[in-house]
């Protein structure tokens, strides 16, 4: 396929070609059916079939135990902030909340609405450049749970460490960093994750949590926002979001076809590697303002001499295929957001652009 530029948008973002071409090539006629997949019932064996390997795709490359439910719920990450704290919220129990940029704030924002809430780390003031380290965190004995954001894909952060909490469940925001390394399971009650940025494309959210968590759960909720609703029925207790669950599913196959898991963080290392690389050898004229142990693999933050050279940077780059460099409204500068279907070149040709700029307007 030709045309296709480097795109590196915090997300949606872009895809593996691989699974965007299957999906042209079935699109009209599914399977000798004489139709899409999306103008077919849910209920059907056509998809029925999808839905359960999109869930088992997830289930082996990400080793999740069976102790854990799988989840496919719409309203991406966002009604996540809300279900999470209507759903483990509990009699007597205040909800804790670790700051750490602007996704946190918008999961603390909503928690508040719904449960006591309590901020028990906020590196504002620092301007968010790191996460902290887990002796850091005095978690009360009253937590109904920990929720922390383990990548901040505004800011370009991510936990390399994660927090202790003993018998206080540990819920995670994984959107922008799922699938892009091991996950200890042993650690987690609650992880989610909109699936934009690593798994597929916008319209369906995961959510893994642990079964005697879910049992816990709040009861009398509306149906949608329970977690005790989707968990049994397998997330087909209404129409699922089809067309985003099947396109989850080829993105995950071809994660499979690829080598996994341990191939996804292995480009993740490298890519990421290339870029702060790129930004170390340049004697401080790209500065990344995050701190070194917190720096993001997935999402690389730098700012260059001048405001205007950053526009100049951003131009120029898009004028060689790659796109999406420019940081997030709120924090400016420029962020190179690379997920796990951005190829090892894409992050080459960055780099290698990162130089040849330097060296024409340094
Ligand atoms: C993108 C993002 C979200 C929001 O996801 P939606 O699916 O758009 O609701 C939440 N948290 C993090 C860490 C994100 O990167």
């Amino acid at each position: 396929m030709t045309n296709r530029i480097y795109n590196f948008s915090a997300g949606p973002c872009t895809l593996p070609v691989e699974a965007l071409e299957k999906a042209r090539d079935e699109f009209v006629d599914y399977d000798n059916t004489g139709m899409s997949l999306i103008e077919m019932s849910h209920r059907g064996k056509q998809y029925d079939e999808v839905h359960h390997q999109a869930l088992a795709n997830l289930r082996s490359l990400l080793r999740i135990p069976d102790e854990f439910e799988i989840m496919l719920l719409q309203g991406g990450a966002t009604l996540q902030f809300a279900m999470v704290a209507m759903n483990l919220k509990a009699e007597g129990k205040t909800a804790e909340y670790v700051h750490t940029g602007a996704w946190a704030k918008k999961a603390i924002a909503d928690a508040k609405k719904i449960a006591p809430t309590r901020v028990i780390w906020n590196d504002e003031a620092n301007n968010f450049a790191r996460m902290p380290k887990p002796d850091e965190l005095n978690i009360g004995d009253d937590a109904a749970y920990l929720h922390i954001t383990s990548n901040e894909t505004i800011g370009g952060i991510e936990f390399q460490e994660y927090p202790k909490t003993g018998d206080v469940p540990l819920v995670a925001d994984m959107s922008s960093h799922i699938m892009s390394r091991r996950i200890n399971f042993d650690k987690f009650d609650l992880i989610y994750a909109g699936a934009q940025k690593n798994l597929g494309p916008a319209g369906v959210a995961v959510v893994i949590a642990r079964k005697p968590l879910l049992e816990k759960c709040a009861d009398g909720l509306p149906a949608y926002l329970s977690y005790k609703t989707h968990a049994p029925k397998e997330s087909l207790y209404n129409t699922p979001p089809v067309f985003a669950i099947y396109m989850l599913k080829l993105t995950l196959d071809w994660v499979k076809s690829v080598g996994g898991l341990a191939d996804m963080e292995k480009r993740a290392i490298r890519r990421s590697n290339l870029v702060y690389g790129m930004i170390g050898e340049s004697d401080g004229w790209y500065r990344c303002p995050v701190e070194r142990e917190s720096r993001s693999r997935m999402n690389v933050c730098f700012r260059l001499p001048s405001e205007e050279l950053e526009k100049k940077f951003i131009a120029e780059a898009l004028e060689r295929g790659m796109s999406g460099l420019k940081g997030h409204r709120s924090v400016g500068g420029c962020r190179a957001s690379m997920y796990n279907a951005m190829p090892i070149k894409g992050a080459e040709t960055l780099a290698e652009f990162m130089k040849e700029f330097k060296r024409q307007n340094g």
